[in-house]
């Protein structure tokens, strides 16, 4: 009988899972400002004495900044599967926030292919598994 391994985040807290997955960053009320990953404590706008930082789920969708493959496995503390298998990487602008996010593209993802502005929407997928559990971590998808 194929056991269904435990989806679990990769990193606790910094995004949710489930149909709509957004990333969770924090947002000075005094300024506007959007921090990811969260600030908790002041606001890091220097022209802003702000410390109230509420918790926000940031936009779903962004425009490609920036893009290239990974071919080479990452150091740790980095985890990845073994053997390795290269994937693009992308940094993303959300327009709203007035941030960019780095993180892997979804499997398959042809850089060739690609263009800067071109829009993508956060999904969440497989970053590596144990024989319990699959970990999960946010990834782009061209729309
Ligand atoms: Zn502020």
């Amino acid at each position: 009988m194929p056991q269904t391994k435990e989806r679990v985040p990769a990193v606790e807290g910094w995004f949710t899972t489930g149909d709509s997955p957004a990333l969770l960053g924090t947002r000075c009320t005094t300024c506007g400002t959007y921090f990811f990953p969260r600030e908790e404590s002041l606001c890091r706008n220097p022209d802003c004495d702000g410390r109230d930082l509420e918790a926000v789920e940031l936009s779903r969708r962004g425009r490609l900044w920036s893009f290239t493959d990974n071919r080479y496995q990452p150091p740790a503390p980095y985890v990845s599967p073994d053997p390795f298998v290269p994937y693009a990487i992308a940094a993303v602008e959300l327009a709203e926030e007035h941030l960019v996010v780095l993180g892997q593209l979804v499997p398959g993802t042809d850089t060739a292919a690609l263009r800067a502005g071109q829009e993508v929407e956060l999904v969440v997928g497989p970053l590596y598994e144990d024989d319990d559990h699959e970990y999960v971590v946010w990834k782009w998808q061209p729309v």
